[in-house]
């Protein structure tokens, strides 16, 4: 691609230097597209094309009147934004938060772009949410509200155009039950249509594993880059749900020490390190830390300062900021939730020498084996378990590869090489295919 000038950034936008004191992030739109900016500025963008990156495809909103199970009648609101499908299919989860915003919809989605990107995988970006409580509603209301949002977004999802997924709220049956909406309504089974299915209809073994096995491989691949190997390695993880639990198994099982980890409801903490296979099951049968032996409590805010070496954050966004970057000790981040860490954050964990290894990267486990699902159903034809491991294996420690050499190249942070990476090959891409008019 011809190096142009530095594209024109629009001034209106919130950065980390016009926002007021003490606050730290902007909306998780503004939060991506300013490290999308400094990526943009160093790859000498052309400025049309960062127009054309920047925009979402499609932004779409829809009504979702439910019949409760005491009989009224409540109406939800979901999105699905379509980011970019210069590279394929949209990919993208669908989030049941009660906190859901069009805003970090759009954030998300973008992110899945640049994500698909980096890993090297044919898919644009997408993500879908829906504003509701899931832990407030019954099955029942659960499945009304899903196979509503899936008919209203029928015309848009499919396995040529966008490919939904799980996310936050949602789960293998949320998939199903969109799977067999969308089938009812074509007259034939596209298991094609979304990814993260049950096993048994065309799920892909592995991918309940694949964020967490992903995070395991890059905290190996980056432990060499401080000095450290994954085994021996001290690790702690904020958050134990699907992400963090596995992550937290995998490291474990990799012989690394797993000093900590929490919950929403808060931490539990061993010097020595946690039997993390142990915990994963305790968790599962009684949803609590409570009761597992050995270990002492430690709060939410705590365990992230913790002294380790690998820091593993897989909850939710925003939780590693201004006030609190200057007190992390781990010599090394490494981004299980989209978006964990805020971009001032960045900047003094950047001059503390910490290495972030950034969510589009260190994440992307899941999206690459979503990928090899969407294949598999497509072909009619399953993998077992240790062929998925392998091909993750390759595509994950290739990407830390290709984002480290960019680093180096251009001298900059593992976060702004990511996008950069991500941010070329899209923009290549469009470059080839040309403007329709
Ligand atoms: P989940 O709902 O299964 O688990 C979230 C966990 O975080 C729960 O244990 C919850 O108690 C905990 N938590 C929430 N707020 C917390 C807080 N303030 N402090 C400590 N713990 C807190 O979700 P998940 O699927 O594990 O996803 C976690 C993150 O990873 C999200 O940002 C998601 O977008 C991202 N992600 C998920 C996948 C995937 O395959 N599931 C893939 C890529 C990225």
């Amino acid at each position: 691609m011809d190096q142009v000038a530095e594209p024109e950034l629009p001034d209106s936008r919130l950065t980390t230097s016009t926002l007021p004191q003490g606050i730290d992030s902007a909306s998780p739109f503004d939060e991506m597209m300013s490290r999308f900016d400094v990526a943009a500025q160093r790859l000498g963008l052309d400025p049309g094309l960062y127009k054309v990156l920047r925009e979402p495809v499609r932004e779409t909103k829809v009504s979702i009147p439910i019949v409760m199970d005491d009989g009224h009648i409540e109406v939800f609101v979901g999105y699905r934004v379509l980011h970019n499908i210069a590279r394929g299919p949209g990919k993208g989860g669908i989030r049941f938060d009660k906190n859901v915003t069009l805003d970090e919809v759009r954030a998300l989605a973008a992110w899945m772009t640049w994500k698909c990107a980096v890993v090297n995988i044919p898919f644009g970006g997408a993500k879908g949410g829906v504003i509701c409580d899931p832990a407030s509603l019954s099955r029942g209301e659960l499945e009304r509200i899903t196979r509503r949002y899936t008919a209203e977004i029928m015309d848009l999802i499919g396995p040529e155009k966008d490919v939904p997924a799980p996310d936050m709220g949602t789960n293998p049956q949320t998939m199903a039950w969109i799977m067999d909406t969308y089938s009812m309504h074509a007259r034939h089974t596209v298991t094609s249509v979304v990814t993260g299915k049950p096993l048994t209809l065309g799920g892909s073994r592995g991918r309940i594993e694949a964020t967490g096995r992903g995070l395991m491989l890059i905290c190996r691949e980056a432990a060499p880059v401080k000095g450290l190997t994954l085994a021996g390695s001290r690790i702690v993880v904020q958050g134990f749900g699907n992400v963090g639990s596995i992550a937290a198994r995998m490291c474990h099982e990799a012989g690394a020490h797993v000093i900590a980890v929490s919950d929403i409801n808060g931490g539990i903490f061993n010097s020595k390190g946690l039997d993390a296979t142990a915990l994963v099951a305790h968790y599962e049968k009684h949803r609590t830390f409570e009761g597992f032996q050995g270990v002492e409590r430690v709060g939410n805010a705590d365990l992230l300062e913790l002294d380790c070496d690998i820091l593993i954050p897989a909850a939710n966004e925003n939780q590693i900021r201004g006030r609190n970057a200057p007190n992390i000790k781990a010599k090394i981040i490494v981004e299980g939730a989209n978006g964990p860490t805020t971009q001032r954050a960045d900047e003094i964990l950047n001059q503390k020498g910490v290495l972030v290894v950034p969510d589009i990267l260190a994440n992307a486990g899941g999206v690459t084996v979503s990928y090899f699902e969407w294949v598999q159903d497509r072909a009619g034809f399953f993998w077992r378990e240790q062929e998925v491991n392998e091909r993750l294996e390759d595509i994950m420690c290739q990407s830390f590869r290709d984002v480290s050499t960019m680093a180096e190249k251009y001298g900059v942070s593992h976060r702004i090489a990511a996008y950069m990476l991500g941010i070329s090959r899209v923009a290549h891409d469009t470059m080839v295919r040309g403007l329709y008019a």
